[in-house]
């Protein structure tokens, strides 16, 4: 399973600012239609499913979320029944937007829209054990695929060559898994930078419990108000980014980070001589409902 995550993904330069030489890991091409972290957080929670013999998986996520889209996908591709327990029960009656009609028409993933009051319970163990009486022989990932599983295949994200070639590291954040992948994956001199998506510092107690070491540090100082939130000044930064290095960008993740990473340099934040490698998480799938 998950071979095709195996081979080494394109690192592109994207240029050299106040000193500061910027490149990008390109996790985006891993496939077409799939986030490119997601796969790495799947990969060994797939495993686990497979060798203790269930036949479904069940994961939590919004309407627009990449980890739904690459969880009925991956479920698809190996074999596996899938359930989604999608945030807002309103979205019953809707036409289904791009991820869910992948999700669901494409990879045949059934769906179970549930209200906001019902999904704050996703983590508690009485409603998993609902969930659980009501599929049987059912897998269950967290939201946003974060466990020790994803944490392990994220930790497979860069490769030797990337360990020897760059002092900083930076990635979105939005439950943490993939940040925490990287820096058990690295150690110091090397920093790992997280961009948080949401609001709030409570990631890094999050982040403190699932790893030992302290090369690293998130900000949430580009999130732009909060999860989903833009602004004219970051969906512009968007454009421009691609207009002058023909990278897609998104505007919940990879659009923050990269901006975030722009003005610290601007601000020169950096030493001169820093290298700096952006990994470019994907999330591409639900850009067009998004900007
Ligand atoms: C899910 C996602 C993230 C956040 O990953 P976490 O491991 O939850 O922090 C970042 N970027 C993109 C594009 C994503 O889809």
């Amino acid at each position: 399973m998950f071979q095709n995550i195996q081979r080494n993904t394109p690192i592109e330069h994207i240029g050299v600012k106040h000193g500061v030489r910027i490149d990008m890991k390109r996790l985006d091409q891993i496939h077409p239609y799939i986030s490119g972290n997601k796969f790495y957080k799947l990969k060994y929670n797939f495993l686990e499913a497979k060798q203790k013999g269930y036949t479904s998986i069940l994961t939590f996520g919004g309407a627009y979320s990449n980890h739904i889209a690459a969880t009925a996908y991956a479920a698809k591709q190996y074999g596996f029944t899938s359930v989604g327990i999608i945030r807002g029960e309103e979205l019953v009656h809707q036409p289904l937007n791009p991820t869910l009609n992948f999700s669901h028409q494409i990879c045949s993933m059934q769906l179970s829209f549930v209200s906001r009051a019902t999904y704050k319970e996703r983590h508690t163990l009485s409603y998993l054990e609902e969930l659980q009486r009501k599929y049987p022989n059912t897998y269950i990932i967290p939201e946003g695929g974060t466990n020790t599983f994803a944490v392990q295949g994220c930790k497979e994200i860069l490769t030797d060559h990337d360990l020897q070639h760059y002092d900083v590291i930076c990635c979105a954040v939005g439950t943490g898994g993939t940040l925490t992948g990287l820096i058990e994956s690295t150690s110091s001199p090397c920093k790992i930078l997280g961009f948080s998506a949401l609001k709030g510092d409570f990631l890094k107690q999050e982040i403190r419990q699932l790893t030992q070491k302290n090369h690293w540090d998130i900000t949430d100082d580009y999130c732009f108000g909060g999860y989903a939130k833009t602004t004219p000044e970051l969906i512009e930064f968007i454009h421009m980014f691609e207009h002058e290095y023909n990278i897609p960008l998104e505007p919940i993740y990879t659009g923050k980070m990269c901006y975030g990473v722009f003005n610290l340099i601007h601000k020169q934040y950096f030493p001169k001589g820093t290298r700096i490698l952006l990994i470019h998480t994907g999330g591409l799938q639900a850009k067009s409902s998004l900007m």
